[in-house]
């Protein structure tokens, strides 16, 4: 539809997530209005990003080194993982300050729809990690919603003959939505007032 670049743009933008054709058509053409450096800039942290940032070897955040900033700082507490599906999960327990453990990303929720099994999970490397780490409790802190109740209970059932204390993060985070939008004070509450799993 565009001259080659321009539609190559186009293409780029709207395969990322949340952003359908309208919207990349958008955001191409605010690009192509900046002055060139504003735009490289974007570009440059793009390849920054890509350069430096890579997954922690242990837990799979997000990291710049082989472990990430969480699991090579020695004041956190190794007995207690909670289980998160993504990244930015950690960045919102975080935030309450209520959590003093590790974690452990699933890199995403069982999905049968999306094709999504608990092998395209990473859930071996938590196996690995029980007995390596002597890790005491896992809270299972993955979304209040269908795939993330399912996740939860699928891990709570493997877990549950490991002699391995696991619970859930409580009730009271709005059903069907996401960690991340749960403000810290919610939050915060959900995980003080974690529960043993019966699987
Ligand atoms: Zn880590």
């Amino acid at each position: 539809m565009y001259a080659g670049p321009v539609q190559d743009l186009i293409d780029e933008l709207a395969r990322l997530p949340g952003i359908g054709p309208k919207s990349a058509q958008r955001i191409a053409f605010h690009l192509l209005k900046l002055p060139a450096e504003d735009a490289l800039r974007l570009a440059r942290a793009i390849g920054e990003v890509k350069a430096r940032i890579t997954v922690c070897r242990s837990c799979f955040n997000v990291s710049e080194g082989e472990l990430c900033q969480i699991c090579a700082d020695d004041r956190r507490d190794t007995t207690l993982v909670c289980v998160v599906e993504e990244p930015r999960d950690i960045v919102a327990i975080e935030r309450t300050q209520e959590f003093r453990g590790r974690y452990h990303v699933l890199q995403g929720a069982i999905n049968p729809i999306e094709g999504v099994g608990p092998e395209q999970l990473r859930v071996k490397e938590l196996l690995a990690r029980l007995e390596a780490e002597a890790i005491a409790e896992v809270i299972l802190c993955t979304n209040p919603n269908i795939e993330g109740e399912a996740t939860a209970m699928y891990l709570a059932r493997l877990l549950a003959p490991l002699g391995v204390k696991t619970t859930r993060i409580a009730s009271g985070l709005p059903v069907g939505g996401d960690l991340e939008y749960a403000d810290e004070l919610t939050l915060g509450r959900a995980l003080q007032g974690r529960r043993e799993v019966d699987a």
